[in-house]
Protein backbone atom coordinates (compact mmCIF):
# COMPACT_ATOMS: atom_id res chain seq x y z
CA UNK A 1 0.00 0.00 0.00
CA UNK A 2 2.90 2.16 0.63
CA UNK A 3 4.04 1.65 -2.69
CA UNK A 4 0.63 2.68 -4.21
CA UNK A 5 0.37 5.66 -2.02
CA UNK A 6 3.48 7.14 -3.03
CA UNK A 7 2.82 6.65 -7.30
CA UNK A 8 -0.76 8.81 -6.51
CA UNK A 9 -1.75 11.99 -7.32
CA UNK A 10 -1.67 14.76 -5.34
CA UNK A 11 -5.48 16.36 -4.42
CA UNK A 12 -3.96 19.49 -4.95
CA UNK A 13 -3.18 18.80 -8.99
CA UNK A 14 -6.63 17.75 -9.34
CA UNK A 15 -8.40 20.77 -7.58
CA UNK A 16 -5.80 23.04 -10.14
CA UNK A 17 -6.88 21.27 -13.07
CA UNK A 18 -10.29 21.50 -12.76
CA UNK A 19 -10.29 24.88 -11.65
CA UNK A 20 -7.85 25.97 -14.75
CA UNK A 21 -9.86 24.00 -17.32
CA UNK A 22 -13.72 24.42 -16.05
CA UNK A 23 -14.50 21.01 -14.18
CA UNK A 24 -15.56 22.18 -11.31
CA UNK A 25 -15.71 25.68 -9.63
CA UNK A 26 -16.71 26.10 -5.82
CA UNK A 27 -20.33 27.30 -5.55
CA UNK A 28 -21.62 31.56 -5.89
CA UNK A 29 -17.87 31.94 -5.48
CA UNK A 30 -17.89 35.11 -6.48
CA UNK A 31 -19.94 35.88 -2.95
CA UNK A 32 -17.65 33.40 -1.03
CA UNK A 33 -18.71 29.89 -1.23
CA UNK A 34 -20.73 28.49 1.30
CA UNK A 35 -18.27 25.07 2.03
CA UNK A 36 -19.67 21.62 0.80
CA UNK A 37 -21.31 22.76 -2.47
CA UNK A 38 -19.64 22.52 -5.78
CA UNK A 39 -20.34 23.50 -9.68
CA UNK A 40 -19.70 21.35 -12.64
CA UNK A 41 -18.10 23.62 -15.65
CA UNK A 42 -18.24 22.99 -19.17
CA UNK A 43 -15.82 20.29 -18.88
CA UNK A 44 -16.98 18.67 -15.71
CA UNK A 45 -21.08 18.41 -16.76
CA UNK A 46 -20.01 16.30 -19.79
CA UNK A 47 -17.53 14.42 -17.56
CA UNK A 48 -20.10 14.17 -15.36
CA UNK A 49 -22.66 12.77 -17.68
CA UNK A 50 -20.78 10.49 -18.97
CA UNK A 51 -20.30 8.57 -15.50
CA UNK A 52 -23.92 8.51 -14.90
CA UNK A 53 -24.73 7.62 -18.35
CA UNK A 54 -22.08 4.28 -17.91
CA UNK A 55 -23.64 3.40 -14.91
CA UNK A 56 -27.00 3.48 -16.65
CA UNK A 57 -26.15 1.42 -19.74
CA UNK A 58 -24.54 -1.25 -17.80
CA UNK A 59 -27.34 -1.08 -14.50
CA UNK A 60 -30.49 -0.45 -16.51
CA UNK A 61 -30.42 -0.68 -20.36
CA UNK A 62 -28.25 -3.84 -20.72
CA UNK A 63 -30.65 -5.74 -18.09
CA UNK A 64 -34.11 -6.87 -18.60
CA UNK A 65 -34.04 -7.55 -14.89
CA UNK A 66 -33.81 -3.60 -14.36
CA UNK A 67 -36.05 -0.36 -14.73
CA UNK A 68 -35.23 2.93 -14.22
CA UNK A 69 -37.29 6.12 -12.06
CA UNK A 70 -36.65 9.69 -11.06
CA UNK A 71 -38.28 10.27 -8.21
CA UNK A 72 -38.74 13.46 -6.19
CA UNK A 73 -36.30 14.91 -3.38
CA UNK A 74 -39.18 16.35 -1.41
CA UNK A 75 -41.26 13.45 0.29
CA UNK A 76 -43.91 12.94 2.59
CA UNK A 77 -42.34 12.98 5.87
CA UNK A 78 -43.36 9.88 6.96
CA UNK A 79 -40.86 8.09 4.45
CA UNK A 80 -38.15 9.47 6.92
CA UNK A 81 -39.74 8.10 9.98
CA UNK A 82 -40.26 4.76 8.48
CA UNK A 83 -36.80 4.82 7.36
CA UNK A 84 -35.21 5.63 10.61
CA UNK A 85 -33.70 9.12 9.13
CA UNK A 86 -35.55 11.36 11.68
CA UNK A 87 -34.38 9.49 14.69
CA UNK A 88 -30.81 7.40 13.75
CA UNK A 89 -29.26 9.51 10.49
CA UNK A 90 -27.03 11.20 12.99
CA UNK A 91 -23.01 12.09 13.15
CA UNK A 92 -22.01 12.61 16.45
CA UNK A 93 -20.67 16.42 16.67
CA UNK A 94 -18.28 18.35 19.10
CA UNK A 95 -18.76 22.41 19.11
CA UNK A 96 -15.46 24.58 20.14
CA UNK A 97 -16.85 27.03 23.14
CA UNK A 98 -14.51 29.51 21.91
CA UNK A 99 -14.89 29.55 18.10
CA UNK A 100 -17.70 27.92 17.74
CA UNK A 101 -16.59 25.36 15.13
CA UNK A 102 -18.18 22.27 14.76
CA UNK A 103 -15.96 18.85 14.35
CA UNK A 104 -16.60 15.05 14.34
CA UNK A 105 -14.73 12.92 16.28
CA UNK A 106 -12.42 10.79 14.59
CA UNK A 107 -11.86 13.63 11.71
CA UNK A 108 -9.45 15.18 14.27
CA UNK A 109 -6.40 14.10 16.39
CA UNK A 110 -6.28 15.43 20.20
CA UNK A 111 -8.79 17.13 22.56
CA UNK A 112 -8.97 20.44 21.62
CA UNK A 113 -10.10 22.33 18.87
CA UNK A 114 -7.87 22.30 15.92
CA UNK A 115 -8.84 25.47 14.55
CA UNK A 116 -8.74 27.66 17.70
CA UNK A 117 -6.94 25.37 20.67
CA UNK A 118 -10.51 26.11 22.60
CA UNK A 119 -12.57 23.60 24.38
CA UNK A 120 -14.66 21.45 23.01
CA UNK A 121 -18.22 19.98 24.40
CA UNK A 122 -18.89 16.29 25.16
CA UNK A 123 -19.73 14.51 21.66
CA UNK A 124 -23.69 14.73 21.07
CA UNK A 125 -25.31 13.68 17.98
CA UNK A 126 -26.29 15.62 15.20
CA UNK A 127 -29.28 14.58 12.24
CA UNK A 128 -27.58 14.96 8.96
CA UNK A 129 -31.05 15.92 7.50
CA UNK A 130 -31.80 19.07 5.57
CA UNK A 131 -34.81 20.39 7.04
CA UNK A 132 -37.45 23.19 5.02
CA UNK A 133 -40.74 23.81 4.77
CA UNK A 134 -43.35 23.01 2.41
CA UNK A 135 -46.24 25.39 1.30
CA UNK A 136 -47.13 28.85 2.88
CA UNK A 137 -46.64 27.79 6.89
CA UNK A 138 -43.35 27.86 8.66
CA UNK A 139 -44.62 25.48 11.07
CA UNK A 140 -44.15 21.73 12.81
CA UNK A 141 -46.63 20.13 10.28
CA UNK A 142 -44.85 21.82 7.15
CA UNK A 143 -41.10 20.43 7.91
CA UNK A 144 -39.90 18.16 4.92
CA UNK A 145 -36.79 17.00 4.19
CA UNK A 146 -34.43 17.37 1.47
CA UNK A 147 -33.68 13.32 0.92
CA UNK A 148 -30.25 11.83 2.38
CA UNK A 149 -30.53 9.47 -0.28
CA UNK A 150 -32.20 8.00 -3.41
CA UNK A 151 -33.13 4.89 -2.24
CA UNK A 152 -36.38 5.60 -0.32
CA UNK A 153 -37.75 6.98 -3.68
CA UNK A 154 -37.56 3.22 -5.17
CA UNK A 155 -38.83 1.82 -1.81
CA UNK A 156 -42.08 3.68 -1.71
CA UNK A 157 -42.24 2.93 -5.24
CA UNK A 158 -41.82 -0.44 -5.25
CA UNK A 159 -45.52 -1.40 -5.72
CA UNK A 160 -45.94 0.79 -8.42
CA UNK A 161 -43.26 -0.43 -10.65
CA UNK A 162 -44.55 -3.89 -9.90
CA UNK A 163 -47.52 -3.35 -10.80
CA UNK A 164 -47.06 -0.94 -14.01
CA UNK A 165 -43.85 -3.38 -14.89
CA UNK A 166 -45.67 -6.62 -14.42
CA UNK A 167 -41.63 -7.38 -12.99
CA UNK A 168 -41.23 -11.17 -11.14
CA UNK A 169 -38.34 -11.39 -8.92
CA UNK A 170 -35.70 -11.02 -8.99
CA UNK A 171 -35.76 -7.61 -10.36
CA UNK A 172 -34.23 -3.77 -9.63
CA UNK A 173 -35.35 -0.42 -9.73
CA UNK A 174 -32.41 2.21 -10.44
CA UNK A 175 -32.15 6.12 -9.88
CA UNK A 176 -29.96 8.30 -10.08
CA UNK A 177 -30.06 11.84 -8.35
CA UNK A 178 -29.51 14.29 -6.11
CA UNK A 179 -28.88 14.00 -2.58
CA UNK A 180 -28.03 16.68 0.46
CA UNK A 181 -26.13 15.81 3.71
CA UNK A 182 -25.64 18.45 6.20
CA UNK A 183 -21.78 16.98 6.72
CA UNK A 184 -20.27 18.55 9.78
CA UNK A 185 -17.27 18.46 7.75
CA UNK A 186 -16.39 18.44 4.52
CA UNK A 187 -13.83 18.32 2.30
CA UNK A 188 -11.06 16.60 0.16
CA UNK A 189 -12.66 18.04 -2.80
CA UNK A 190 -15.46 16.75 -4.04
CA UNK A 191 -15.38 13.71 -2.11
CA UNK A 192 -17.65 14.43 0.89
CA UNK A 193 -19.90 17.74 0.02
CA UNK A 194 -23.21 18.67 1.17
CA UNK A 195 -25.04 18.56 -1.56
CA UNK A 196 -24.00 15.27 -4.48
CA UNK A 197 -25.56 13.00 -6.81
CA UNK A 198 -25.85 9.49 -6.11
CA UNK A 199 -26.42 6.18 -8.69
CA UNK A 200 -27.92 3.59 -6.70
CA UNK A 201 -30.09 0.24 -7.07
CA UNK A 202 -32.19 -1.84 -5.02
CA UNK A 203 -32.24 -5.41 -6.18
CA UNK A 204 -35.11 -7.19 -4.79
CA UNK A 205 -34.96 -10.80 -4.10
CA UNK A 206 -36.39 -14.19 -2.81
CA UNK A 207 -34.92 -14.24 0.94
CA UNK A 208 -32.01 -17.24 1.14
CA UNK A 209 -31.22 -15.70 -1.93
CA UNK A 210 -29.87 -12.81 -1.15
CA UNK A 211 -26.30 -13.92 -0.13
CA UNK A 212 -25.32 -14.78 -3.77
CA UNK A 213 -26.70 -11.98 -4.98
CA UNK A 214 -24.55 -9.76 -2.71
CA UNK A 215 -22.09 -11.57 -3.76
CA UNK A 216 -23.05 -11.11 -7.66
CA UNK A 217 -23.07 -7.71 -7.31
CA UNK A 218 -19.89 -6.71 -5.41
CA UNK A 219 -18.21 -8.22 -8.23
CA UNK A 220 -20.30 -6.58 -11.14
CA UNK A 221 -19.54 -3.44 -9.63
CA UNK A 222 -16.21 -3.82 -8.95
CA UNK A 223 -16.25 -4.84 -12.57
CA UNK A 224 -17.67 -1.42 -13.75
CA UNK A 225 -15.16 0.98 -12.58
CA UNK A 226 -12.69 -1.56 -14.42
CA UNK A 227 -13.96 -1.82 -17.66
CA UNK A 228 -13.90 2.31 -17.60
CA UNK A 229 -10.08 2.40 -17.15
CA UNK A 230 -9.64 2.57 -13.00
CA UNK A 231 -6.75 0.55 -12.31
CA UNK A 232 -7.53 -2.77 -10.62
CA UNK A 233 -4.67 -2.15 -7.68
CA UNK A 234 -6.49 1.49 -6.42
CA UNK A 235 -9.69 -0.71 -6.16
CA UNK A 236 -10.18 -2.97 -3.13
CA UNK A 237 -13.24 -4.25 -1.35
CA UNK A 238 -13.78 -3.90 2.54
CA UNK A 239 -16.25 -5.82 4.30
CA UNK A 240 -17.69 -4.18 7.68
CA UNK A 241 -17.99 -5.75 10.78
CA UNK A 242 -20.88 -6.33 12.80
CA UNK A 243 -20.10 -3.44 15.04
CA UNK A 244 -20.17 -1.27 11.88
CA UNK A 245 -23.27 -2.53 10.03
CA UNK A 246 -26.39 -0.08 9.69
CA UNK A 247 -29.27 -1.05 11.81
CA UNK A 248 -30.76 -2.69 8.96
CA UNK A 249 -28.15 -4.34 7.40
CA UNK A 250 -27.29 -7.82 7.16
CA UNK A 251 -24.22 -7.65 5.04
CA UNK A 252 -22.08 -4.76 3.48
CA UNK A 253 -18.79 -3.95 2.08
CA UNK A 254 -17.56 -0.77 0.59
CA UNK A 255 -15.64 -0.72 -2.88
CA UNK A 256 -13.11 1.45 -1.57
CA UNK A 257 -10.80 4.09 -4.07
CA UNK A 258 -6.88 4.59 -3.15
CA UNK A 259 -7.66 8.46 -2.61
CA UNK A 260 -4.70 10.45 -1.81
CA UNK A 261 -5.58 10.20 1.62
CA UNK A 262 -5.87 7.03 1.75
CA UNK A 263 -8.73 4.17 1.17
CA UNK A 264 -11.91 5.84 0.87
CA UNK A 265 -15.20 4.61 0.01
CA UNK A 266 -16.45 4.91 -3.67
CA UNK A 267 -19.69 2.82 -3.25
CA UNK A 268 -21.21 0.74 -0.46
CA UNK A 269 -23.08 -2.32 -1.52
CA UNK A 270 -25.74 -3.51 1.46
CA UNK A 271 -28.05 -6.43 2.01
CA UNK A 272 -30.72 -4.45 3.53
CA UNK A 273 -32.50 -7.57 3.74
CA UNK A 274 -36.62 -6.58 4.12
CA UNK A 275 -35.97 -3.41 6.64
CA UNK A 276 -37.08 -1.00 4.14
CA UNK A 277 -40.56 -2.58 2.41
CA UNK A 278 -41.58 -3.73 6.17
CA UNK A 279 -41.37 -0.97 7.44
CA UNK A 280 -43.14 1.63 4.51
CA UNK A 281 -46.06 -1.18 5.01
CA UNK A 282 -45.97 -0.88 8.78
CA UNK A 283 -46.03 3.33 8.26
CA UNK A 284 -48.25 3.49 5.21
CA UNK A 285 -50.46 1.03 6.07
CA UNK A 286 -50.27 -0.74 2.98
CA UNK A 287 -49.14 -3.85 2.08
CA UNK A 288 -45.85 -4.36 0.38
CA UNK A 289 -45.51 -8.14 -0.21
CA UNK A 290 -44.67 -9.80 -2.98
CA UNK A 291 -47.00 -12.90 -4.64
CA UNK A 292 -45.16 -15.46 -5.84
CA UNK A 293 -47.25 -16.70 -8.56
CA UNK A 294 -45.26 -20.24 -9.18
CA UNK A 295 -44.97 -20.84 -5.26
CA UNK A 296 -48.41 -19.84 -4.18
CA UNK A 297 -46.21 -17.89 -1.48
CA UNK A 298 -46.52 -14.17 -0.13
CA UNK A 299 -43.00 -12.63 1.25
CA UNK A 300 -41.46 -9.24 1.72
CA UNK A 301 -38.36 -10.00 -0.68
CA UNK A 302 -34.70 -8.99 0.75
CA UNK A 303 -33.00 -5.83 -0.82
CA UNK A 304 -29.32 -5.84 -2.30
CA UNK A 305 -28.53 -2.13 -2.51
CA UNK A 306 -25.66 -1.15 -4.60
CA UNK A 307 -25.10 2.53 -3.82
CA UNK A 308 -22.44 4.26 -5.81
CA UNK A 309 -21.41 8.50 -5.48
CA UNK A 310 -21.32 10.23 -8.98
CA UNK A 311 -19.31 13.05 -7.79
CA UNK A 312 -16.42 10.58 -5.84
CA UNK A 313 -16.45 8.18 -8.88
CA UNK A 314 -15.63 11.75 -10.81
CA UNK A 315 -13.08 12.42 -8.51
CA UNK A 316 -11.48 8.70 -8.52
CA UNK A 317 -11.61 8.32 -12.50
CA UNK A 318 -9.78 12.09 -13.08
CA UNK A 319 -7.29 10.99 -10.31
CA UNK A 320 -6.93 7.65 -12.12
CA UNK A 321 -6.42 9.32 -15.37
CA UNK A 322 -3.91 11.78 -14.13
CA UNK A 323 -0.83 11.47 -15.41
CA UNK A 324 2.56 13.78 -15.73
CA UNK A 325 4.89 12.61 -18.04
CA UNK A 326 8.13 13.68 -19.99
CA UNK A 327 7.96 15.26 -23.14
CA UNK A 328 11.56 16.59 -24.70
CA UNK A 329 12.49 19.29 -21.99
CA UNK A 330 8.87 19.31 -20.79
CA UNK A 331 6.21 17.99 -18.80
CA UNK A 332 3.11 16.46 -20.46
CA UNK A 333 0.06 16.63 -18.68
CA UNK A 334 -2.27 13.68 -19.82
CA UNK A 335 -5.64 12.88 -18.59
CA UNK A 336 -6.02 9.72 -19.70
CA UNK A 337 -9.61 9.13 -19.29
CA UNK A 338 -11.59 6.14 -20.79
CA UNK A 339 -12.85 7.37 -24.22
CA UNK A 340 -16.38 7.07 -22.96
CA UNK A 341 -15.92 8.95 -20.25
CA UNK A 342 -13.74 11.83 -21.85
CA UNK A 343 -15.69 14.94 -21.94
CA UNK A 344 -14.68 15.80 -25.36
CA UNK A 345 -14.18 12.55 -27.78
CA UNK A 346 -12.50 14.71 -30.84
CA UNK A 347 -10.57 18.04 -31.20
CA UNK A 348 -10.73 19.58 -35.07
CA UNK A 349 -7.44 21.41 -35.46
CA UNK A 350 -6.86 23.58 -38.95
CA UNK A 351 -2.75 23.94 -38.60
CA UNK A 352 -3.72 27.35 -39.13
CA UNK A 353 -6.06 29.50 -39.23
CA UNK A 354 -6.55 30.80 -43.03
CA UNK A 355 -8.80 29.90 -45.78
CA UNK A 356 -10.31 27.84 -46.71
CA UNK A 357 -8.29 25.15 -43.93
CA UNK A 358 -10.93 26.65 -41.44
CA UNK A 359 -13.61 25.86 -43.96
CA UNK A 360 -13.03 22.66 -43.99
CA UNK A 361 -12.17 22.37 -40.40
CA UNK A 362 -15.21 23.45 -39.68
CA UNK A 363 -17.16 21.05 -42.05
CA UNK A 364 -15.75 18.24 -40.36
CA UNK A 365 -16.51 19.61 -36.69
CA UNK A 366 -20.19 20.39 -38.43
CA UNK A 367 -20.22 16.25 -39.31
CA UNK A 368 -18.80 15.10 -36.37
CA UNK A 369 -20.63 17.15 -33.43
CA UNK A 370 -23.56 15.27 -34.97
CA UNK A 371 -22.42 12.19 -33.46
CA UNK A 372 -20.65 12.91 -30.88
CA UNK A 373 -19.07 15.79 -28.03
CA UNK A 374 -16.27 17.24 -29.72
CA UNK A 375 -14.64 20.61 -30.07
CA UNK A 376 -12.85 22.78 -32.45
CA UNK A 377 -10.00 24.91 -31.73
CA UNK A 378 -7.60 27.31 -33.76
CA UNK A 379 -5.65 29.36 -31.27
CA UNK A 380 -1.90 29.04 -30.99
CA UNK A 381 0.57 27.05 -32.53
CA UNK A 382 -0.35 22.91 -32.97
CA UNK A 383 1.75 21.61 -30.21
CA UNK A 384 0.31 23.95 -27.38
CA UNK A 385 -3.10 22.81 -28.56
CA UNK A 386 -2.30 19.53 -28.16
CA UNK A 387 -1.35 19.79 -24.78
CA UNK A 388 -4.69 21.46 -24.22
CA UNK A 389 -6.58 18.75 -25.43
CA UNK A 390 -4.38 16.07 -23.55
CA UNK A 391 -4.87 17.89 -19.97
CA UNK A 392 -8.76 18.19 -20.70
CA UNK A 393 -8.33 14.31 -21.69
CA UNK A 394 -9.80 14.14 -25.51
CA UNK A 395 -8.48 10.63 -27.16
CA UNK A 396 -7.87 12.40 -30.58
CA UNK A 397 -7.07 15.16 -32.45
CA UNK A 398 -8.32 15.54 -35.94
CA UNK A 399 -5.53 18.08 -37.65
CA UNK A 400 -6.72 19.45 -40.87
CA UNK A 401 -3.84 20.91 -43.07
CA UNK A 402 -3.05 22.34 -46.22
CA UNK A 403 -2.48 18.68 -48.08
CA UNK A 404 -5.81 17.74 -46.81
CA UNK A 405 -7.31 20.84 -49.26
CA UNK A 406 -6.58 18.22 -52.18
CA UNK A 407 -5.97 14.74 -50.84
CA UNK A 408 -9.31 14.90 -48.46
CA UNK A 409 -7.23 13.60 -45.66
CA UNK A 410 -6.69 14.70 -42.19
CA UNK A 411 -4.25 13.14 -39.40
CA UNK A 412 -5.63 11.36 -36.50
CA UNK A 413 -3.44 11.78 -33.14
CA UNK A 414 -3.98 9.26 -30.41
CA UNK A 415 -3.72 10.93 -27.45
CA UNK A 416 -2.33 8.52 -25.03
CA UNK A 417 0.43 6.61 -27.91
CA UNK A 418 0.77 9.99 -29.73
CA UNK A 419 1.10 8.18 -33.00
CA UNK A 420 -0.68 9.99 -36.10
CA UNK A 421 -2.53 8.05 -38.82
CA UNK A 422 -3.70 9.76 -42.18
CA UNK A 423 -6.73 8.73 -42.80
CA UNK A 424 -9.74 9.97 -45.71
CA UNK A 425 -11.84 12.66 -43.99
CA UNK A 426 -15.15 10.82 -44.89
CA UNK A 427 -13.76 7.92 -42.94
CA UNK A 428 -12.86 9.55 -39.75
CA UNK A 429 -16.87 8.19 -38.02
CA UNK A 430 -15.61 4.65 -39.31
CA UNK A 431 -12.49 5.28 -37.66
CA UNK A 432 -13.55 6.99 -34.73
CA UNK A 433 -16.29 4.52 -33.73
CA UNK A 434 -15.07 1.59 -32.66
CA UNK A 435 -12.03 3.22 -30.68
CA UNK A 436 -14.32 5.33 -28.75
CA UNK A 437 -16.15 2.03 -27.68
CA UNK A 438 -13.08 0.16 -27.28
CA UNK A 439 -13.04 -3.26 -26.95
CA UNK A 440 -15.84 -5.25 -24.83
CA UNK A 441 -17.77 -2.05 -24.07
P1 LIG B 1 -19.29 8.09 4.28
O1 LIG B 1 -19.07 7.03 5.34
O2 LIG B 1 -18.11 8.36 3.43
O3 LIG B 1 -19.95 9.33 4.81
P2 LIG B 1 -21.68 6.70 3.77
O4 LIG B 1 -21.33 5.31 4.16
O5 LIG B 1 -22.47 7.53 4.69
O6 LIG B 1 -20.37 7.49 3.30
P3 LIG B 1 -23.69 5.88 1.98
O7 LIG B 1 -24.79 6.30 2.84
O8 LIG B 1 -23.38 4.40 1.89
O9 LIG B 1 -22.38 6.66 2.38
O10 LIG B 1 -23.92 6.50 0.54
C1 LIG B 1 -23.60 5.81 -0.66
C2 LIG B 1 -22.61 6.57 -1.49
O11 LIG B 1 -23.00 7.93 -1.65
C3 LIG B 1 -21.22 6.64 -0.89
O12 LIG B 1 -20.48 5.48 -1.18
C4 LIG B 1 -20.65 7.86 -1.58
O13 LIG B 1 -20.12 7.52 -2.85
C5 LIG B 1 -21.85 8.75 -1.75
N1 LIG B 1 -21.85 9.78 -0.69
C6 LIG B 1 -22.35 9.65 0.56
N2 LIG B 1 -22.18 10.80 1.25
C7 LIG B 1 -21.57 11.67 0.41
C8 LIG B 1 -21.14 13.02 0.53
N3 LIG B 1 -21.33 13.72 1.64
N4 LIG B 1 -20.53 13.61 -0.53
C9 LIG B 1 -20.35 12.93 -1.69
N5 LIG B 1 -20.74 11.65 -1.86
C10 LIG B 1 -21.35 11.02 -0.84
Amino acid sequence: MAENQSNHVEMEKIVSLSRRRGFVFQSSEIYGPPGGCWDYGPLGVLLKNNVKQAWWQSMVQERDDVVGVDASILMNPKVWEASGHVTGFSDPMQDCMVCKMRWRPGDFEGTVCPACGGKLTEPRQFNLMFKTFMGPLEDTASVVYLRPETAQGIFTNFDNVLNTQRKKLPFGIGQIGKSFRNEITTGNFIFRSREFEQMELEYFVKPGTDEDWHAHWLKTRLEWYVSLGMKKEHLQMRDHCKEELAHYAKACADIQYLFPMGWSELEGIANRQDFDLKQHSKFSGKNLEYFDEETKERFTPYVIEPSAGVDRSVLAFMLDAYTEEPDKDEIRTVLKLHPRLAPYKAAILPLSKKEPLTTLAKEIYASLRKAWMVTYDEAQSIGRRYRRQDEIGTPYCITVDFDSLNDKMVTVRDRDTMTQDRIPIDEIKAYLFPRLKREGM
